[in-house]
């Protein structure tokens, strides 16, 4: 089973995704926890470049993002897949598709190349953490911006209305969660959904 989280930035999806994995090892799950872009000792790399690296351009940025992908999938999540464990990865295609294709207006060209990287590997499930983005740009600003969450408001509010909308173009995917609420209560939502996944 794979499980992904999304949002913006300082939306709460490392806290959570932890909370998950530690909630599936106590019922005797195999857990696989990852994340993108950087999963990998070649992603790592490709994270730098694209967090620290100075300026890139959106299509060479967006291929970056895609082979980050392509190597995650190749080496991490298709075999945890493979041995049977849950796999749970912070961000995954859903970010390709709202920060390159509708924040930065790449469109249709980006789920065509990160359905070439994964070999269409979809998530069962996607939890979206959602925040107002000067919420999560405030919770995220840890002093040292990287090149992303520079980016104005406007960027980081496109980014959230793409998720949104592809949660509402994908309900049976999508568990859409208002960051807002406590850790623990989303922690809940997230478990009793993924409980019923895990029994089907
Ligand atoms: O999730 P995390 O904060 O580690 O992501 C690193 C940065 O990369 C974030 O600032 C995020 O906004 C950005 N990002 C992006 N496009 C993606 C995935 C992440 O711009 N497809
Ligand atoms: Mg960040």
């Amino acid at each position: 089973v794979f499980i992904t989280f999304e949002g913006g930035d300082g939306a709460g999806k490392t806290t959570q995704l932890q909370l998950l994995a530690a909630a599936l090892s106590e019922r005797g799950y195999t857990v696989v926890q990852t994340r993108e872009p950087g999963g990998t000792m070649l992603g790592t790399q490709i994270r730098e470049l694209l967090l620290h690296g100075g300026a890139v351009s959106p299509r060479a940025e967006a291929l970056l993002y895609a082979a980050d992908r392509a190597q995650h999938v190749a080496s991490v999540i298709r075999p945890g897949l493979e041995a049977g464990a849950v796999v749970l990865s912070d961000r995954y295609i859903d970010s390709s598709l709202a920060y390159q294709g509708g924040a930065r207006e790449l469109g249709a060209g980006i789920r065509a190349i990160s359905e070439w990287a994964t070999e269409e590997l979809w998530p069962d499930l996607t939890v979206l953490l959602d925040i107002p983005e000067n919420e999560g740009l405030a919770r995220a600003d840890d002093g040292h911006y990287d090149r992303i969450e520079a980016e104005g408001r406007e960027f980081h509010r496109a980014v959230r209305e793409n998720f949104l909308a592809l949660a509402a173009d994908n309900p049976q995917r999508y568990l859409v969660l208002n960051a807002r609420e406590t850790v623990a209560e989303l922690a809940a939502q997230i478990i009793a959904r993924v409980e019923t996944l895990l029994a089907g």
